[in-house]
């Protein structure tokens, strides 16, 4: 082969894994037949992504997203299919996932979840909705968020129409008390919410950061082609394994940190100065998820473990 060629070709795979790897916000892509992944525009609008389903008369969109992702993500389940949209799933209570529910319903569908993204909601409406600052979210002239219509307390609840079965799953507190996971056993496609996210989006606050690796594990156990998380793009199931692992890196490390007789504000200025990442000794597997949250990440998990409960029940959801 002429050096030319072997020069081509190695710009051309580049290209490829360039553009398989990039964030693509707001593009649709097929994952199986009859399953679309819409990556949300997160840096720029706060959205998350979603997961379109189309069953034989109908369709499930996971995630109700911001009232501008719901109306983006609707349009586009209008290309790919012509069925109604029938449920849409809040895979947890935070805005970015289910301040869209209200304009879910006025288009005639149903929202459905974990009954714990209800009590959650309980717990921290109306005071985050009152401060959240989108013109989308005061545009819809609502005292607070709109709860999910339908919800169920026995996981897996079942959708069975005989063309597909998809399965939602709670395997416990991770992200939030409410994580939502939504699973097709025969295409092997498993949605995440936040409790799996592809890069550092990991928000921590409302967690349970100590079991949160436990419910990946029960995640795990699932046969999985597909991961698509709530945030970031799709996967395999490394993805899955790349989170737990951070997740128990940042833990262990933060834990050590603690032992050698650092404090809250410690971890501040490490995660200001630079310092934190090596400091927390991670695998070259969590690479993916630390960001620029790390310092308010192993805050939140230190004040765990200072508590001795999950972060979720200590800061009322700061
Ligand atoms: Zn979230």
């Amino acid at each position: 082969m002429s050096n030319a060629r072997i020069l081509l070709m190695v710009i051309f795979s580049g290209l490829v894994a360039t553009v398989f790897l990039t964030a693509q916000p707001n593009s649709v892509r097929q994952i199986v037949p009859g399953v679309w992944f819409r990556e949300g525009d997160i840096e720029k609008q706060g959205h998350c992504n979603n997961v379109i389903i189309e069953m034989k008369d109908y369709l499930i969109v996971v995630d109700a997203n911001f009232p501008d992702g719901a109306r983006l993500a609707a349009a586009d389940a209008k290309k790919y299919s012509n069925k109604p949209i029938k449920y849409v799933f809040d895979t947890h209570h935070h805005g970015d996932h289910a301040y869209g529910n209200a304009v879910w319903t006025q288009m005639g569908a149903t929202t459905l979840a974990y009954a714990g993204v209800l009590q959650e909601m309980k717990r921290y409406e109306p005071k985050r909705w009152a401060e959240t600052n989108r013109k989308d979210v005061k545009d819809l002239s609502r005292a607070t968020a709109e709860p999910p219509k339908q919800t169920f307390d026995k996981t897996p609840f079942v959708l069975d129409d005989g063309t597909r079965r998809v399965e939602f799953h709670f395997f416990g507190w991770a992200h939030t008390r409410g994580d939502g996971f939504v699973y097709l056993p025969k295409e092997q496609v498993l949605c995440t919410g936040d409790a799996v996210t592809n890069g550092p989006y990991n928000f921590m606050a409302d967690g349970n950061v100590a079991n949160w690796p436990n419910v990946i594990a029960n995640a795990k156990k699932l046969s999985v082609q597909h991961v698509l998380p709530g945030h970031g793009r799709p996967g395999g199931p490394e993805v899955l394994d790349g989170e737990q692992t951070f997740l128990r890196e940042i833990y262990a490390g933060v834990a050590k940190l603690r032992k050698s007789g650092k404090t809250v504000d410690d971890l501040t200025k490490m995660g200001m100065d630079g310092k934190l990442e090596i400091a927390l000794g991670f695998s070259p597997k969590s690479k993916t998820w630390i960001g620029k949250s790390l310092g308010q990440q192993a805050v939140v998990i230190m004040e765990e473990q200072q508590a001795g409960k999950p972060h979720g029940e200590i800061s009322g959801g700061k």
